[in-house]
């Protein structure tokens, strides 16, 4: 089965399924195939750019079904492959943040201070997160004190 996105002569969009790309060809060279808002028959496939669409009229028009479909689908690969990477880092992002958390004390607004203490030997070493300033990280990192921002998760409700 293929789903084609279709397009008829008053510029109605609608999807359709078809057992392949041969019989969408047969069906349409009968005029089987309908708009479902207006009936026209004056139907083609309807693609994301307007060159392939045009091109693909044309093929349809002169018919010949057996021809090997150009490929609509290059550009919207693209994008696809863009939302797939965006999602991997998101999922790493995700990943760094849980184990950041995972290791780590909240000590909150007092982290500065905490952190401060804790490089000058005043309490014991450990891992501790919370918030800063930019200005107080920057001084914090002048010191010698080695913090790292904690990526935000877009979709993080605090
Ligand atoms: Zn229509």
């Amino acid at each position: 089965m293929i789903k084609y996105a279709l397009i008829c002569d008053a510029d109605h969009e609608f999807e359709s399924w078809f057992p392949d790309s041969a019989s969408y060809d047969k069906q349409a060279k009968r005029g089987l195939v309908t708009c479902p808002f207006c009936d026209s028959v004056k139907v083609s496939k309807a693609i994301m750019s307007p060159n392939v669409a045009r091109k693909d009229k044309d093929r349809l028009a002169v018919a010949a079904s057996d021809e090997t479909p150009a490929q609509p689908a290059a550009p919207a690969q693209n994008i696809a492959l863009l939302d797939e990477q965006q999602q991997q880092l998101r999922g790493m992002i995700r990943e760094l943040h849980e184990k950041i958390v995972a290791s780590t004390d909240d000590v909150g607004e007092n982290f500065p201070e905490e952190a401060r203490k804790m490089h000058d030997g005043e309490t014991p070493a450990r891992s501790i997160r919370g918030k800063a300033s930019f200005e107080e990280a920057r001084e914090l990192l002048e010191d010698g004190i080695p913090v790292l921002p904690i990526p935000d998760l877009p979709e993080e409700r605090n």
